[in-house]
């Protein structure tokens, strides 16, 4: 009998990529998609070639779901984004990357973007000293995250710390395990990103 997959390791073998939206199981032989790669369901394989919208929205998608964002807020970040100096499709990535919920993620305060939602959301988590409780805040290099002076919070952190083995702290980020606190040392390069995308394709998508 077919094992029953949870929705959110269904989004990743439809969309044929680790969302990694299940924190430590993600990491191991048991995910999903490491054991089976074609989308769920009976008609597994669909004809034909994708067509180029399909693609673009693809991958759109692909980074929603990945850093858990809604159209709205991915319409606002591709408009700030596009106002940027810089490449539109490097601005939008670092913005996403730069999201607190993503950075208390990368620093190992929490397994899974969803639970650093959650730990943000529930006020156990500051920035430069100031509790912050919206997830889509975006950091800036030099700031200082850190779990509030509660010792719930500073416990929690701790816990996630010790107890998430498969997280590596990026090179832009920069982890002290003994206060805890982390801080963001640059913007996050294309490349130093948690998820390859292919920017161009969402560009041309939302320029249409
Ligand atoms: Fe499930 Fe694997 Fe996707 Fe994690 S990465 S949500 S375990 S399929």
């Amino acid at each position: 009998m077919a094992r029953y997959l949870g929705p959110s390791c269904k989004l990743c073998r439809r969309e044929g990529v680790k969302l990694f939206l299940k924190g430590e199981r993600c990491h191991t032989p048991k995910c999903a998609l490491s054991k089976r790669s074609y989308p769920p369901g009976m008609h597994r394989w669909r004809r034909g070639k994708r067509s180029e919208y399909s693609l673009q929205l693809r991958e759109k998608q692909k980074v929603k779901r990945f850093y858990g964002i809604l159209e709205a807020q991915f319409r606002r970040c591709f408009a700030e984004a596009e106002r940027r100096k810089g490449p539109t499709g490097e601005e939008l990535m670092a913005m996403f990357e730069l999201r607190l919920d993503n950075v208390v993620t990368r620093l190992g305060f929490a397994p899974s973007r969803k639970a650093a939602r959650q730990l943000i959301r529930h006020g156990h988590i500051a920035v430069n000293g100031k509790k912050v409780d919206i997830p889509s805040f975006v950091c800036s290099p030099e700031d200082v995250i850190t779990p509030r002076d509660k010792e719930k919070s500073v416990n929690l952190v701790k816990r996630n710390i010790e107890s998430i083995r498969f997280n590596q702290v990026p090179s832009w980020l920069e982890l002290d395990e003994s206060q805890p606190s982390g801080k963001v040392l640059s913007v996050p390069a294309k490349d130093e990103c948690s998820i390859e995308v292919d920017t161009n394709l969402i560009i041309e998508l939302l320029s249409k």
